[in-house]
């Protein structure tokens, strides 16, 4: 049995940008030494997944040998709803549901029902293969909206991203569904590789234009330590934006909220939204609001940590709330991550980065 991929070294401290100090914020209001919220919680709930995406879940690596977590390591429904609790009461607005592939977790429907008595927004991030069959049941239990992964429209391409031959129209019926039930609005990701398919970036903008869904294209990042990212394969964002205004009309849009991850572009004849996510060239992380709770309750405090606080051991020993809403507040009023602003060729290098599948992206 292959060994897992477990990340064992503490997150690289950093330097502060002139001017600021590490001092803690005042009292009552949970920020960390950036002066950011934690609005954001990001709960993997299985490190599984029916796809081996390239940039994600490389089949070399995650192949049928692959140690994936036993069922007793992974947070129960119960531990994720209390740990979502506390959050929420420290401010957290939203609640994304992630994976690997959050659809295979046996009985999510019952974990959203759960979170849905929680005066928060919940979403869930899918490959969208499982969603013709589940989207009924996650909008009855609760569910807002969902963010469906596509990176290509046509089908040879597609299969070469998921590698694992899974088909776009699957997909495509998948969110076909979602909207028949109002798990909206609906946003498109797809991570865009140079010279794997960026040759669709503008089928994929032809094909949504119009359809009320809202297609985001991310930069490809050099998450975990096992996709062999390189700099040149990257796509910048603002290349993306210049390919399909060439050919669409773009107007910039304003944020939504502050912190949110992607730059807004509508279509000037009135043909929708798409999005841009720039980690790797324009990076956000002075407003990141992000916090990842892992499959088996580790706390990550960023996508690309080396290392998380162990939340499991504390519920399962027993801890009450307070111990726990102390621990959570520590460890955000503790965070000073900015990764991608620091990214280096060193940085990049495989090292121990926590896989994207364990904490979802
Ligand atoms: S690199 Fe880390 S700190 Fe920066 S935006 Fe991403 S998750 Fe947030």
């Amino acid at each position: 049995m292959k060994a897992r991929i477990i990340p064992i070294v503490r997150a690289v401290r950093t330097t502060l940008p002139p001017g600021r100090d590490l001092v803690a914020p005042p009292e009552g209001e949970l920020l960390d030494l950036r002066g950011r919220r934690v609005r954001d919680l990001r709960i993997s709930v299985t490190d599984r997944c029916n796809f081996r995406c390239v940039y994600c879940m490389p089949k070399e690596i995650f192949d049928d040998d692959y140690a994936f977590l036993p069922r007793s390591k992974l947070l129960s429904f119960e531990e994720i709803v209390r740990i979502a609790r506390i959050f929420v009461e420290q401010g957290v607005e939203k609640i994304r549901l992630t994976g690997g592939e959050p659809l295979l977790r046996k009985h999510i429907e019952n974990l959203i029902e759960q979170l849905a008595k929680l005066p928060v927004e919940i979403t869930l991030t899918t490959n969208g293969s499982l969603l013709r069959k589940k989207a009924r049941a996650l909008k009855d239990a609760g569910l807002h909206r969902v963010t469906v992964s596509l990176d290509g429209i046509a089908d040879d391409v597609f299969k070469r991203m998921n590698d694992v031959d899974y088909a776009v129209g699957d997909v495509l019926d998948g969110i076909a569904a979602a909207a028949e039930v109002g798990l909206a609005p609906i946003k498109v990701n797809c991570v865009v590789k140079r010279g794997a398919n960026d040759d669709q970036i503008l089928p994929l903008a032809r094909h949504f234009r119009g359809s009320g869904h809202i297609l985001r294209f991310i930069e490809y990042m050099d998450v975990g330590s096992s996709n062999g990212w390189r700099m040149d394969e990257v796509v910048p964002s603002a290349e993306v934006v210049a390919r399909i205004n060439a050919e669409f009309p773009l107007q910039a849009v304003d944020a939504n909220y502050p912190g949110e991850v992607a730059e807004r572009w509508r279509y000037a004849d009135g043909g929708g939204e798409i999005g841009v996510i720039s980690s790797v060239t324009q990076a956000f992380c002075a407003t990141c609001t992000r916090i990842r709770l892992s499959t088996e309750g580790q706390l990550y405090t960023c996508l690309f940590a080396q290392s998380g606080h162990d939340l499991r051991a504390m519920l399962r020993h027993g801890a009450g709330d307070e111990a726990l809403r102390r621990e959570i507040a520590a460890v955000w009023r503790g965070r000073d991550d900015r990764y991608s602003e620091i990214r280096t060729a060193a940085t990049v290098l495989p090292g121990s980065k926590v896989e994207m599948s364990y904490i979802g992206g």
